[in-house]
Order: structure tokens, then C-alpha cells, then sequence
């Protein structure tokens, strides 16, 4: 694949400056002033918007404003959210089409693309209408499927956002009247934009919205020639988000490990029994939550249904029917976990005492009046359990015992000690034996 060097980018496209609908300015650097951004619904629930409208990290507002050091600002042309309607917000569709926007532009799909193209008449999405020539008009809608045609060759790059614009989603799911398939699949194994950039894909359903800014902040980086391509996985997925299961950063995960399972929705537990795929789904939902790093599915206490996978939703249905493969490594986990969980446990008793308590022999609260004296094999298991922890290095442990208890513990129970605060009486008191506070 020829990539073509970042610093071409101005060269490729012009660095004249357009009028567009957003770029409030910013600090620039570089040959581009704005990159304009198509937006392209197939067959769609808008829930790539919503979620692309939640990002924070960068948010969409920081990328209208121009609002990253040396990036330019984005021109956004979106059906739902731009402010412009008609004529005039297909105007720079058009004048990309026809090669006189001045400015280079990434077309971004959401939604699956509809097999449309061999229909003799009709489509199944549109937009606008009367042909693609900057003064035609006419009451023949433009599928999207045109747009997408006559868009990514001339774009700087084509992103793909959500599982029905990545790999065909539910809309392509076995039943489908539509013949719908991802934007890679409608555009070919040889397509590559004009900067020798395959499809970039972002799935999920919805995706995670900082993903996808953070995509359009790294291709950005590129065409301003301050950053290399972000490098991408076989399938085009930002390596650095997919590259790790679910399953290895779950909220849960150590649940799994020590074989203990929710069996109903709303336990707190590893949800594998109620239909988690987690184990073997690329998505880093469990790192970055959903929103501003808050929710995310199993946080939420929904299980894994593979929703950023190629084989979604088919290969994973049906949803909350324990996956087959978790049989064998879940009654692993749970005949070794019943062990570790105790032993760990015993730990976790130990360590949850000062070491002045262990001295004393008690712990100072009235919680702790039913706290129970260790067992001796606890007690053994912990000895040895601190001579291999200190092994080769400072018995801490040993130390501690030599430390002298605070003469000041338990000061309520020391007569000597407790006798000043014995003596004295709050105002009130004083006031009610005739005394004034303030008399010495
Ligand atoms: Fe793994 Fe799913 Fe269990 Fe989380 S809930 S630990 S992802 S199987």
C-alpha cells in the first residue's frame, strides 16, 4: 500500500481557505486551514451520532473550534446536526463531488450500506436530490449509495463508524430484505483514499464516541503533517483500542477468575453463565466506560454480546445464552477459585489489622466486640505466609512486634491520662453551676 507522505496533503487537496459551517479558528500548523467532514447515513439508527455527540476526549465541539493545538478546525456537514437545510447544506457535497471544495475532506458512514445499487428504481436511503451537478434540481432522491460512490476517491480518508458501517451490523443480520454490507465491502478489497488510506473502522453499537474523535484527531494529525498515520489492525480498526479482549479489563473479570458467577441479571458477579462474550470480543469499553469514562456494559451489568465484532449479532446470538466455550474454563476457574478465594480470604483477614492491634490483642472499636481470635492453622498459615513475603528482604513484620505500643492507646481506659479531660466541663455546664465561662 503507497501511502502518500503527510506534507503532500496541502498539495493534494489546496490549502485554500472555504467558507464552511463550523471552524471557529484555532492555533494552526501546517499546510491545511479546515478539513471538512461528509457524514453519510446508510441504514442507520442515529445512535453513531448520539454517541459521537457524547465524546469528551476530544469532544466534537473541540474539533469545530479548532480547539487542538495545530489541528484545523473541522467543518462538519451532518443531516442531523448541521445547522444548514436544502440546497445549502448539499451544496458542499456537491462542490466535493465535482472537485472544487478547496479543502480535503473525510467521509464518514454511518449505518450498513443497502445493496440499492442493482434496484431498477428506489433506493432504501437518501439524500437530497436531483443528481450530483452544482445547479441540477430534481425530485430524484440521491441514495446515499451514489454519494458514497462519488465521495471516497476524492477523500482524504473514509471512516466507517458503528458495526453497521464496519462490518454490516444488524441491518445485515440473516433475514435482511436490504442486502445491506459494511462501507469496506461496498467500496472493494483495492480501494484506498487519496491518501492511499484503506477504510479506517470504528465499530460498536453504538461505538464508544471518544474513539472515533480520537480517530479523526490522529488522521487530522496526519493531513497536518505533525503525526504519523495511526497505525491500524488488519481489519482497519484502530489498533490501540482493539487490539484487547473485553474480558481482560472487566469491572468482573476477577470474579471470573476466582469461579464465581451471577446466575441471575442484577447480581454483581462475572455475567459469562447469563450470555457474557466478554472473553473473546475485541473492545475497550471496560477501560474507557461509555461516556466521559463513566458506564460501559458490564459496569451497567450488561453482558458482552459482541457487539464490535465482524460477527455481530449472528455469530453471537442468541444474546444471554451462556457462550459453549465458557463451560470448560468457568468449571476451571471454579474448582481452583473455591481454593484461592479461601486462601486469599485468610490473607485478607491477617492484613486487616494494625500491627498495634495484633500486639494488643484486641481491636479498639466497638464494632470489633464479636471479632473473632484467629485460628491457629490461620495463624501458622500467616507465619509462613510472612517468611516467604520477606524472603530476601527486611522482615517488616519482625520489626513491627518490636515496636513499642503507643502509651496514649485506649486514653478513655488510662485513669492518669484521661483525668484532664475528666475536669473539664463544656460552657453550658459551667453556666448551669454559676460559674462564668469566661472568669478565669
Ligand atoms: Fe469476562 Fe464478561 Fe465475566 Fe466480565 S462479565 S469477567 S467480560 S465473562
Amino acid at each position: 500500500m503507497e501511502l502518500q507522505k503527510a506534507e503532500a496533503a496541502g498539495a493534494v487537496f489546496g490549502t485554500d481557505r472555504r467558507k464552511g459551517l463550523g471552524g471557529l479558528g484555532g492555533t494552526q500548523e501546517g499546510p491545511l486551514t479546515e478539513v471538512h467532514v461528509f457524514w453519510l447515513a446508510g441504514m442507520s439508527c442515529d445512535g453513531c451520532s448520539i454517541a459521537v455527540t457524547g465524546a469528551t476526549n476530544p469532544s466534537v465541539e473541540d474539533l469545530l473550534a479548532g480547539a487542538i493545538p495545530g489541528l484545523p478546525p473541522v467543518v462538519l456537514h451532518h443531516p442531523v446536526l448541521s445547522v444548514g437545510a436544502g440546497s445549502d447544506f448539499i451544496a458542499p457535497f456537491k462542490d466535493a463531488v465535482n472537485g472544487e471544495l478547496g479543502a480535503p475532506y473525510v467521509v464518514v458512514l454511518e449505518g450498513s450500506v443497502p445493496d440499492d445499487q442493482v434496484l431498477p428504481e428506489g433506493y432504501f436511503s437518501a439524500m437530497g436530490a436531483g443528481g450530483f451537478e452544482a445547479e441540477t434540481q430534481g425530485d430524484e432522491p440521491n441514495r446515499v449509495t451514489d454519494w458514497l460512490k462519488q465521495l471516497a476517491p476524492g477523500a482524504a480518508a473514509c471512516v466507517a463508524i458503528g458495526t453497521c458501517a464496519t462490518w454490516g451490523g444488524i441491518p445485515a443480520a440473516a433475514g435482511n430484505i436490504t442486502g445491506s454490507m459494511s462501507m469496506m465491502d461496498f467500496l472493494g478489497k483495492d480501494y484506498v483514499s487519496a491518501l492511499g488510506v484503506p477504510v479506517v473502522n470504528v465499530p460498536g453499537c453504538s461505538p464508544v464516541g471518544d474513539n472515533f474523535t480520537e480517530v479523526v484527531v490522529g488522521v487530522l494529525m496526519f493531513l497536518q503533517g505533525i503525526g504519523p498515520l495511526p497505525e491500524f489492525d488488519e481489519l482497519g480498526r484502530p489498533s490501540w483500542q482493539f487490539s484487547e479482549t473485553v474480558h481482560r479489563h472487566c469491572v468482573r473479570a476477577g470474579y471470573y477468575e476466582e469461579g464465581v458467577f451471577a446466575e441471575e441479571f442484577g447480581d454483581k458477579e462475572c455475567l459469562v453463565h447469563v450470555g457474557c462474550w466478554g472473553p473473546v470480543v475485541q473492545c475497550n469499553i471496560t477501560e474507557r466506560g461509555a461516556i466521559n469514562h463513566m458506564g460501559g456494559c458490564m459496569v451497567a451489568g450488561g453482558p458482552c454480546i459482541g457487539c464490535t465484532m465482524p460477527g455481530f449479532p449472528d455469530k453471537f446470538a442468541p444474546f444471554y445464552k451462556a457462550p459453549p466455550g465458557s463451560a470448560a474454563s468457568s468449571a476451571a476457574s471454579r474448582t481452583y477459585g473455591a481454593v484461592f478465594r479461601r486462601l486469599r480470604r485468610m490473607t485478607m483477614r491477617a492484613d486487616n489489622f494494625e500491627p498495634i492491634w495484633d500486639r494488643a490483642g484486641e481491636v479498639p472499636t466497638a464494632y470489633a466486640r464479636r471479632q473473632r481470635e484467629p485460628s491457629t492453622s490461620s495463624k501458622m498459615m500467616g507465619f509462613f505466609y510472612k517468611k516467604l513475603q520477606y524472603q530476601g528482604t527486611v522482615d517488616q513484620a519482625k520489626r513491627n512486634r518490636e515496636q513499642p505500643q503507643p502509651r496514649s492507646m485506649g486514653i478513655l481506659d488510662q485513669a492518669e491520662l484521661a483525668a484532664p479531660l475528666a475536669r473539664y466541663k463544656p460552657p453550658d455546664a459551667q453556666e448551669a453551676e454559676g460559674a462564668h465561662p469566661e472568669e478565669p
